[in-house]
């Protein structure tokens, strides 16, 4: 291979600090995510570490060997606690001073000081852990669902590998194009190699960052803040959803309607601060009395909707009547406050051929009424009685509903 390394030298100085700037550029658009700036300071430090290597012969070697060294594997310590920051851990500071302090330190040893080979291999294992570390930092905050997560860990356990086969030996060498290092096909391919991971792992870090903002607006658009269930739009898209796949794999599906009884009055007596924390008793309870994969969502105010997959009626009343008894006991008593907050439930129950939600939803209502007119915290089912005609299933479908007690 023809490549000139002093070249592949200078090129590598531009690309790490243009990549450097770049993500600090990028930081300062978006300073939410202060990990960028980490990432783009790493950048920095590593063309500051490669231009001292470069001075190779012009200044002491105190500067061009052991602060070059010093600040290239400092520059690794600043991408881990970058992606230490990244998942919500702090930097730790000890940590990162440790890896260039005990190079400077042991590379001064005698039985170091004049081996280049080891102190070649000491500095490439400290910058192996410190890349094996950013890639398990990253695979540890991986219940955070980020496509761009993967090629992230995938990348810098690779390189940290390379690195303990003596990657960076372009790094860490003296810049002399007559020394015979340089005229190695190897060096060449492991100067080339840590300039093609600069370049990617600085784009996938970025990728990340935009990835984790837009599935931070993705997701608050969805959620709903006070109880952290899913709110009326997202509620209603799955259960769309779910519902669609019925009509390929159909099974008894429940659908119900709660609203919290004379939730004004809660509010009148006791405040709405004690109001919200009875909404999220309430979000609590029915997330514990329900399956994996259910859903469960807030329509609004004191009202809220859940559709239970592959529930017959039996099972659905049963788990509507759990619902609501165990909202009755925890609501009993809120911060201290007797606040005895109950719950009514309106379900209806569609095992012959699926129907849409919101006609679902609709039929629910009807129960809910009924509960609440006979009293409150109770359940009530609405019967789906399906008529149909001959030859146009679908057009023809007439609904009539009966409700009947179910507690
Ligand atoms: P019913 O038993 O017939 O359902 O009576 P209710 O008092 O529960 O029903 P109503 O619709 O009259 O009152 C609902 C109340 O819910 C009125 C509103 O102030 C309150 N509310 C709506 N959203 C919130 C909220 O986010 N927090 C609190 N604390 N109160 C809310
Ligand atoms: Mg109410
Ligand atoms: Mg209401």
């Amino acid at each position: 291979m023809n490549l000139d390394v002093n070249t592949l030298f200078l090129v590598t100085i531009y690309v790490e600090a243009i990549l450097g700037l770049l993500l600090l550029f990028a930081w300062v658009q978006n300073t939410q995510i202060t990990a960028v700036a980490w990432w783009g300071c790493a950048h920095l430090l590593r063309a500051g570490s490669i231009v001292l290597f470069g001075l190779y012969g012009n200044v002491t070697q105190a500067v061009s060997i052991d602060l070059a060294n010093a600040l290239l594997l400092l520059s690794y310590a600043v991408t881990w606690s970058g992606a230490r920051v990244f998942d919500g851990r702090p930097p730790l500071p000890m940590y990162i001073a440790a890896g260039p302090v005990a190079w400077v330190i042991v590379a001064h040893l005698p039985s170091f000081a004049g081996d280049l080979e080891l102190r070649i291999l000491l500095s490439c294992g400290i910058v192996t852990c410190y890349t094996w570390l950013a890639a398990f930092e990253f695979w540890r905050g991986r219940s955070e669902p980020l496509v761009s997560r993967w090629p992230a860990i995938f990348m810098l356990f690779a390189h940290g590998s390379l690195f303990l086969l003596r990657t960076p030996l372009a790094a860490v060498l003296p810049w002399s194009p007559n020394a015979e290092v340089f005229e190695s096909v190897w060096l060449t391919v492991l100067s080339f190699e840590a300039l093609l991971f600069t370049i990617a792992i600085a784009f996938i870090l970025l990728a990340m960052a935009k990835e984790r903002t837009e599935y931070r607006h993705r997701t608050a658009a969805m959620i709903d803040p006070l109880t952290g269930i899913a709110n009326r739009r997202s509620f209603l898209q799955d259960g769309n959803e779910l519902m669609k796949q019925l009509y390929s794999s159909p099974c008894p599906t429940a659908v119900l309607l709660m609203d919290l009884d004379h939730f004004k009055s809660i509010n009148d007596r006791f405040g709405h601060a004690i109001g919200d924390r009875v909404l999220q008793v309430f979000a609590e309870e029915a997330k514990a009395t329900m399956r994996s994969g259910d859903l469960l969502g807030r329509l609004g105010g004191e009202e809220f909707a859940a559709v239970l997959h592959n529930a017959g009626m039996d099972k659905a009343v049963a788990l509507a009547e759990r619902m609501r008894c165990a909202f009755a006991q925890a609501a009993r008593e809120v911060d201290s406050r007797p606040v005895a907050a109950t719950v009514s439930i309106g379900m209806v129950v569609n095992d012959a051929s699926p129907l849409d939600l919101p006609e679902l939803l609709g039929q629910a209502d009807h129960a809910l009424y009924y509960a609440k007119e006979r009293g409150r915290n109770r359940v009530e089912v609405a019967t789906l009685d399906l008529v149909r005609h001959r030859g146009d299933a679908a057009l023809n479908q007439e609904t009539t509903l009966t409700a009947r007690t179910a507690a």
